[in-house]
């Protein structure tokens, strides 16, 4: 049994410490081949997922999602940076090792379940458990319990091509729980889903959530899925360009997003508030955010209206105390009037 070897527990990988999750300095590259140029898919990411935390990301397709839920989960290994579970930097372990983390600490969830098809329901979540070890009386109370938690025991016995879309996810889900993970990682999850699914699978998720106190990283490219954590980063081209800790709004997210400067101190100001400096000059609010370890700012253009009737009274920059109609900031040169 290659798995006692590397029989590592949920409790020596992942209860240690404030976060779950700390990855730091994240490459992905794809080599194509020929003259294509190599596609760097993640461009030095930091993130953390702290204990029992329910976090998206959302970016659209090609924005490095799946890379980045493959090289957290240690489904791929990162060309550079570290990612560690507790104090385990996973992208330094074998195989066999990572095969066994897989199995005992993170349940994997993607857009279409890996079923065995000659398998009822049931059968495809006892197999899962009796795969890691369980004995048969204890992966059939398990199976039972985890159906029943998930609504889905009077389905057990269908096979998988008889089941809805929505019944199919949730018996995928309990394969991913089966084993009681402390993470759970989801790709596109709903993405085969019609709306009122989605939103029954994501409140199941949330309910899982809070009552077994499992940590989330959902990746989506959907705005209304990001909407049930309780904090989604934004990605695009491989980089967060900002992150939503109250409620996202489905209609602008830049009305409520945070910009983040990475630890390196790099900021990476998203493409709208690029185009807004040629329209609001260099007058800004900056709100720090500093109840985290990494700094945060939350960066507003100035209000064009107070802007152009120019109510200051000190620089949005720098504080300095302004006279009316001053177009300029005499400290830091901050432009004040268009
Ligand atoms: P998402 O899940 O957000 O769509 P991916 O992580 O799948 O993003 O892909 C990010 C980028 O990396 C895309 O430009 C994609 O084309 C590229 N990519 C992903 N996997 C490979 C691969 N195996 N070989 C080459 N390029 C890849
Ligand atoms: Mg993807």
């Amino acid at each position: 049994m290659e798995n006692m070897l590397y029989n590592y527990t949920n409790e020596e990988l992942m209860d240690q410490g404030e976060y779950q999750v700390f990855g730091r300095g994240i490459y992905t590259i794809y080599e194509v081949g020929g003259d294509t140029p190599n596609v760097v898919a993640l461009k030095g990411l930091n993130f953390e997922i702290k204990r029992g935390e329910f976090v998206s990301a959302l970016g659209p397709s090609g924005s490095g999602k799946s890379s980045l839920l493959r090289c957290i989960g240690g489904l791929q290994k990162p060309n550079a940076g570290s990612i560690k579970y507790g104090n385990l930097d996973i992208t330094k372990l074998k195989e066999e090792e990572l095969v066994s983390i897989r199995r005992n600490s993170v349940g994997f969830v993607f857009q279409s379940p890996t079923l065995i098809q000659h398998l009822s329901a049931k059968d495809n979540v006892i197999n899962t458990l009796r795969y890691s070890g369980n004995s048969l009386t204890d992966a059939k109370k398990r199976t039972n319990e985890l159906l029943d938690l998930l609504g889905i025991s009077h389905r057990g016995q269908a096979l998988p091509n008889k089941l809805s879309g929505g019944e199919r996810q949730r018996v995928g889900i309990a394969v991913a729980l089966a084993n009681n993970p402390s993470l759970i990682l989801a790709d596109e999850p709903t993405g085969n889903l019609d709306h009122e699914n989605t939103a029954n699978v994501m409140g199941l998720f949330q309910d899982l959530h809070n009552d077994l106190d499992t940590s989330f990283l959902i990746v989506t490219h959907s705005k209304y899925v990001s909407t049930f954590a309780d904090r989604n980063l934004e990605l695009l081209d491989g980089i967060f360009l900002g992150q939503h800790t109250g409620n996202i709004n489905l209609d602008s997210l830049e009305s409520s997003r945070q910009i983040l400067i990475g630890n390196d101190g790099r900021l990476n100001l998203p493409p709208e508030l690029i185009g807004l400096i040629d329209e609001y000059g260099s007058a800004w609010n900056l709100d720090y955010i500093d109840d985290n370890e990494i700094p945060e700012i939350k960066l507003t253009p100035v209000n064009k209206n107070e802007k152009e009737n120019n109510k200051f009274t000190s620089c949005p920059l720098c504080s300095t105390e302004i006279e009316p109609n001053q177009a300029y900031c005499t400290n830091c040169g901050a432009q004040l009037i268009k």
